[in-house]
């Protein structure tokens, strides 16, 4: 990082968040604790790896901040006005994030040194802080709850996978066991799913997963939960549900995959895939390995009963 030559432009930073409703005056006073630095594209300007302590104020450029490491995408971009390193600079530990310049930067720096007296001479310098640390808060929230989501879907079919299948069976099997209701589970697995990647590719098998997905999925209740299991295999769960009932949802779904002889996919038409079907229902105290184990051993048997079929 370079010093650069800046004259204190009043003009220039009067829309800096930092100095928002902070006296013409004020600003004046407190320039003299701000240094102007030069960043070059992709300098890094604050690492987990080394304390911070400066505050950053953007005047000039881009920055992206990225979490975890720099190969990661950057999970928000910092403008012209926006503040950086402001939570290091105020606790004076490690930063939490790499802030990075995705093109040629100018900055002002301010040493924590000049900390207290930044908050002696405007209060509102102060609020502004702390408004700005609570966007960083909010902005941190959003992120785990994005990831919380993301964590849950299955990224192929946007079904939900097999760690939001543990989740909601703990749910599920408490309110079955509470309400005294039944809760079934379909295992299904696609027939012959390798001879049909080997004969149309892989990327056709991909569609025809995705196909199920939504096939599946426009047939069931919002709190069936449609969950991939592995590679060609799907678990359903299906609350206040029991066997008889299982059977023919088991048998519809099972019909309607049947019946798609062919499909429209981005790359042609492809034809359809079938699907063979294990069914249990969840017995006293029956822990979410031991019903799976009982609907696979079911969908054993219909793969040994010549596929397309459900059992159990
Ligand atoms: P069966 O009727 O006995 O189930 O035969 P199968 O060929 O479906 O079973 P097998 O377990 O031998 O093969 C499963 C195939 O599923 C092999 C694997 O390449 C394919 N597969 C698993 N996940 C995916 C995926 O995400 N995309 C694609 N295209 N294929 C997948
Ligand atoms: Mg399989
Ligand atoms: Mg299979």
């Amino acid at each position: 990082m370079k010093s650069a030559d800046w004259q204190g432009d009043l003009q220039q930073i009067r829309h800096l968040r930092l100095f928002n409703n902070v006296a013409a005056s004020n600003i004046g006073q407190l320039l003299k604790e701000f240094r102007a630095c030069d960043l070059e594209t992709d300098e890094v300007l604050l690492s987990p790896f080394n304390r911070n302590q400066y505050l950053y104020l953007l005047l000039e450029g881009q920055l992206h901040v990225h979490l975890g490491s720099l190969d990661s995408p950057p999970v928000s971009t910092l403008k012209a006005g926006d503040c950086a390193g402001e939570i290091s600079f105020i606790d004076n530990e490690h930063p939490s994030a790499y802030v990075v310049a995705s093109e040629p930067c100018c900055v002002l720096r301010l040493h924590r040194a000049s900390l207290i007296n930044l908050f002696q001479q405007s209060p509102e310098v102060m609020q502004n802080l702390l408004e700005l640390l609570c966007d960083r808060v909010r902005q941190g929230n959003r992120i785990i709850l994005d990831s919380e989501q993301t964590a849950n879907i299955d990224a192929l079919t946007g079904t939900y996978n097999r760690r939001w299948l543990e989740n909601i069976f703990e749910r599920e099997s408490t309110r079955s066991a509470f309400n005294a209701s039944p809760l079934c589970m379909l295992m299904l697995d696609v027939d012959h799913f390798k001879a049909y990647n080997d004969q149309h590719g892989h990327l056709a098998g991909d569609y025809a997963l995705c196909m199920l997905a939504h096939t599946l999925r426009s047939q069931l209740r919002p709190k069936d939960s449609l969950t991939r299991f592995g590679g060609e295999e799907f678990v359903i769960l299906l609350p206040e549900i029991g066997l008889d009932e299982a059977r023919s949802i088991g048998e519809r779904l099972r019909l309607s995959l049947h019946h798609i002889e062919s499909f429209h996919s981005p790359i042609g038409v492809l034809p359809g895939i079938t699907v063979s079907i294990g069914m249990a229902q969840i017995q006293a105290k029956e822990s979410l390995q031991g019903l799976i184990a009982r609907a696979d051993s079911a969908l054993y048997q219909a793969k040994q009963k010549g596929r397309d079929c459900l059992c159990g």
